[in-house]
């Protein structure tokens, strides 16, 4: 049963493959370790989410970008002028991160999230974060932790307070996979 958990105690779940609820800029996520399949099948099972609708790939720093997705001169001067905060960039994958994460696609959405509780989870965790938002498939995307709890708390091991999220809505997506940079998501 899900409750409110500490940075310290939401990092050891994660460790442990399990599912938390974290908050963002934007939206409270449904965190899971990117590279563990099994941890990510319990995002899409939680959530009642479509396999064919991709995740979004949270780090906290350039260079773990570059682990992830081969990262263009033209993409990296898009992280620089909008990251952290939210942006969310879609470039070419690297094989770290399972085509479960990305629906298959030989691509990944990647964001530098401005959330100081999401930076330190995912500074101190070391982990790359897949984190969708924190509500049933179709439902509001939720913007307490409050609001998390009441949506899955009975599927997910609990999520970290950050307080109500500034930005309130959904990153804007920016495919940077291909020569003409598209908008996916304004
Ligand atoms: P969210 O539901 O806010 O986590 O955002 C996930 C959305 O990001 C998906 O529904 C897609 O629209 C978009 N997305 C994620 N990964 C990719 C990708 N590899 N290529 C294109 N769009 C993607
Ligand atoms: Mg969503």
């Amino acid at each position: 049963m899900g409750k409110v958990l500490s940075v310290t105690e939401a990092v050891n779940v994660l460790l442990q493959g399990q599912i938390v609820g974290l908050p963002t800029e934007t939206v409270y996520g449904l965190g899971a370790d990117a590279t563990n399949e099994t941890a990510i099948a319990k995002v899409f099972k939680a959530k009642n989410r479509p396999s064919f609708d991709p995740l979004i790939v949270h780090v906290s720093t350039l260079a773990a970008v570059k682990e992830i997705a081969e990262l263009s001169e033209a993409a990296e001067q898009l992280f620089l002028a909008f990251s952290p905060g939210p942006l969310t960039v879609v470039l070419p994958k690297k094989k770290t991160i399972p085509d479960l994460v990305t629906s298959g696609h030989p691509t990944v959405a990647v964001r530098i999230p401005a959330h100081p509780v999401m930076l330190e989870v995912l500074q101190s965790s070391g982990l790359c974060i897949a984190a969708p938002s924190a509500n049933p498939f179709g439902f509001a995307s939720p913007t307490t932790a409050f609001h998390v709890l009441d949506q899955l708390g009975t599927k997910i091991s609990g999520v970290v307070d950050g307080g109500p999220c500034s930005v309130g809505i959904e990153s804007t997506i920016v495919d940077m996979s291909s020569d003409v940079p598209k908008v996916l998501r304004l």
